[in-house]
């Protein structure tokens, strides 16, 4: 949805200070023998994220209805402020992830895959403002992803749904230079 100037930075203050908390909590608890499994779910789960955030632009921004549209929009209005406010995300987060994952493992557990999760969310959404905001020289790393992602808004809105990588579009067949 359209957001203000406060609520499209407020990302950029909350999933830090969020990932900071769950992180020293989640060790506590885990303890230092756990201490590497633990930051190996946070590992697994940030990759874990990729295929999400290409599934999510694929078939939720592109196809559910209302959604849809407001995705539209910031395909057209591509630098205005459209996007999902914090409270919104993190509820679904919680809703999706950290809850179920506490209620059939344990709150270490749980913190860790929200922990991967929300920093590959908290990337996603930076790249997205970079590639939208900044401008990278060429050639670069950010430079190959807003070309990528230029492709995506602007050519042929069914190829290139990765915004951090191209790697699952390589997958289903859908990356296009
Ligand atoms: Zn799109
Ligand atoms: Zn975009």
């Amino acid at each position: 949805m359209q957001l203000g100037l406060i609520g499209y930075y407020s990302d950029f203050v909350v999933y830090p200070l969020v990932i900071a908390v769950l992180a020293v909590a989640g060790l506590l608890e885990a303890g230092e023998e756990s201490a590497p499994g633990w930051i190996g779910t946070v590992l697994a789960c940030l990759g874990l994220w990729t295929l999400t955030e290409y599934l999510l632009h694929r078939f939720v921004l592109h196809h559910i209805p209302y959604i849809k549209d407001l995705h539209d929009r910031h395909h057209v209005e591509e630098r205005s402020s459209v996007g999902t406010p914090t409270w919104l995300s993190l509820g679904v987060h919680a809703l999706v992830a950290f809850v179920p994952v506490w209620v059939v493992s344990d709150f270490a557990t749980a913190s860790a895959v929200s922990c991967g999760l929300m920093l590959g969310y908290l990337w996603y959404i930076s790249v997205h403002h970079m590639i939208h905001h900044w401008h990278p020289t060429h050639p670069s790393y950010l430079y190959t992803l807003k070309r990528r992602h230029a492709v995506h808004h602007h050519i042929d809105e069914s190829v290139n749904f990765g915004v951090t990588s191209a790697l699952w579009d390589r997958v289903f067949g859908t990356a296009r230079l």
